[in-house]
């Protein structure tokens, strides 16, 4: 039902220093899941998400990123929506990104995790998901919501954006290929991790 690839692309610096770069792929049915280390304003797929605040008013982290690269385009869609509540999703164009959309989720503010943390935080990438789908969108990039200045503790946060993404792409759906691009090397291979249990509990 799924295979599992590990593919390792190694970059090279001067004075011999080198640095690991992963991807971790795992097929779903006729869809794929791929892990990726990166910068998610570069990634040159049709849609990539943003981890929003809740009144869309941009901010620092990965939002702040997005608009930097993408210019005042982003903030002009934005504009066009009276928010974005927590675990919703809204779509705006990509302006000069290299990705024609952007799609604004709000994860939410971890707070002790039993105050509805998991079930928003799955809404968030469920939503996402379904906005993609909704405008024929078939390869989307998500960065890890929720896991930056919100605090939520990105083992717990790893599994359920994984489950969430593993139970969209099992049912049938014309989105081809989800991305989650984690910023650094730590938070990839937590990913990593949590990739290897939720595809093992999820087909076996
Ligand atoms: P939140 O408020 O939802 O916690 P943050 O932007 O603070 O959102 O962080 C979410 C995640 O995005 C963090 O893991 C952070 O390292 C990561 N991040 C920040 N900038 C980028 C980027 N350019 N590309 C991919 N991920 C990023």
């Amino acid at each position: 039902m799924f295979n599992n690839n590990l593919n390792c692309v190694i970059y090279l610096f001067s004075k011999g220093n080198y640095y690991l770069k992963g991807t971790m792929e795992l097929k779903i049915k006729n869809s794929i899941l791929r892990l990726e280390q990166g910068d998610i304003t570069k990634q040159t797929v049709e849609a990539i998400v943003n981890a929003a605040n809740s009144r869309l008013a941009g901010g620092g982290g990965v939002d702040g990123a997005i608009h930097r690269a993408g210019g005042p385009k982003i903030m002009e869609g934005c504009k066009k929506y009276n928010g974005c509540p927590t675990g919703t999703a809204v779509i705006t164009t990509g302006g000069n990104l290299p990705a024609k959309y952007v799609i604004h989720t709000v994860g939410p503010v971890y707070q002790n995790g039993t105050s509805g943390e998991p079930e928003l935080l799955q809404s968030a990438y469920l939503n996402s998901l379904k906005i993609a789908e909704r405008n024929s969108i078939k390869i989307i990039a998500f960065p890890s919501i929720s896991t930056g200045v919100y605090g939520y503790p990105i083992k717990e946060a790893s599994v359920l954006a994984l489950e969430a993404v593993v139970s969209y792409l099992k049912k049938d759906t014309l989105i081809e290929r989800v991305e989650l691009i984690l910023f650094c090397l730590k938070d990839y291979n937590i990913y990593c991790s949590a990739l290897k249990a939720v595809s093992k509990n999820s087909f076996q």
